[in-house]
C-alpha cells in the first residue's frame, strides 16, 4: 500500500467542553456538512453528551467516540465508565493516554496499555496518544520518549487492526504553536519504523498516524500532505463546525 493511499482521518477531541444540548447542535452542524467527504471523520464528546450526539449523528457517517474508558470491564471504580458502557451507547472509538490524561490525572504507561487492550478487546478502535514535553525535546529525548509510550502503549496488542495513532507534542497541544510539518513528519516516520520492526511491514503501512496540536484550518493542509502523517486529532478547532469542517475539507 503506498503511503498516501492511506485514508485520512480526522477526529474531534471536544474535551471538557459542550452540554449535551450544545453538543447535539454542533453534532448535527458536523454531520450536514461533511455528508460527502471521503475522510474518516470522528468526534468525541464528553460522557454526558454521548447519547444526545450518537442521536444528531443518526445515520451519519461521523464516527461517535469517547476520550477516556476505564482499565477494568465493571466493579467498584467510582467515576469510571466501562467499555461495555461505551459500546451500549453506540461508540466505536476511544481516545486513550491523552497527554491531559497523563499529565493532570497520573495515567501512566502501565495503565494505558491495559486500556488500550480491553478497549480491542471489546472492539473498540483506539486512538492512542503518544508525544513529548518541551523539556523532553529540548533534552533531545523527544524520540525515545515517544517509542518508549509507543512500545509500552502496544504492549501485548498482537494486531494493530482497530489501532490509530496520534503523535501529539505536549508544547503544541492548546497553546497556538504547531510541530513544523517536516518535524512532525519525521516522528511520525519513526513512528511508523518502530511499528514495522515490532509487527510487520504491512502492519506499519497501514497504519493511520494522526498529528495533533493546535491543528488549524490554516496550517492543516501543509500537515496532512506530508507522507507520513494521515490525519489529524484536533482540540480547540473541534469545538466550531466552520473550523473542524474545514480541516476535514483541507486537501480535498
Ligand atoms: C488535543 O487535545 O488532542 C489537541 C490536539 O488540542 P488542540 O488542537 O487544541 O491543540
Amino acid at each position: 500500500m503506498a503511503e498516501k493511499e492511506r485514508r485520512l482521518y480526522i477526529a474531534g477531541n471536544w474535551k471538557m467542553h459542550k452540554t449535551s444540548g450544545e453538543a447535539r447542535t454542533l453534532a448535527a452542524e458536523v454531520a450536514k456538512a461533511v455528508g460527502g467527504s471521503s475522510r474518516t471523520i470522528m468526534i468525541a464528546p464528553p460522557f454526558t453528551a454521548l447519547a444526545a450526539v450518537r442521536d444528531a449523528l443518526d445515520s451519519s457517517r461521523v464516527r461517535l467516540g469517547a476520550q477516556n474508558m476505564a482499565c477494568e470491564e465493571s466493579g467498584a471504580h467510582t467515576g469510571e465508565i466501562a467499555p461495555a458502557m461505551l459500546t451500549d451507547l453506540g461508540v466505536e472509538t476511544v481516545i486513550l493516554g491523552h497527554s491531559e490524561r497523563r499529565a493532570i490525572y497520573g495515567e501512566d504507561d502501565t495503565l494505558i496499555n491495559r486500556k488500550v487492550r480491553l478497549a480491542r478487546a471489546h472492539g473498540l478502535e483506539v486512538i492512542l496518544c503518544v508525544g513529548e514535553t518541551i523539556e523532553q525535546r529540548e533534552a533531545g529525548e523527544a524520540e525515545t520518549v515517544v517509542s518508549s509510550q509507543l512500545e509500552q502503549g502496544l504492549a501485548g496488542v498482537e494486531e494493530l487492526s482497530g489501532v490509530v495513532v496520534a503523535y501529539e507534542p505536549v508544547w503544541a497541544i492548546g497553546t497556538g504553536r504547531t510541530a513544523s510539518p517536516s518535524d512532525a513528519n519525521a516522528m511520525h516516520a519513526l513512528i511508523r519504523s518502530n511499528v514495522e520492526s515490532w509487527y510487520d511491514r504491512d502492519a506499519a503501512e497501514a497504519l493511520i498516524i494522526q498529528y495533533g496540536g493546535s491543528v488549524k484550518p490554516g496550517n492543516a493542509a501543509e500537515l496532512l500532505s506530508q507522507q507520513h502523517i494521515d490525519g489529524a486529532l484536533v482540540g480547540g478547532a473541534s469545538l466550531e463546525a466552520d473550523s473542524f469542517v474545514a480541516i476535514v475539507r483541507a486537501l480535498e
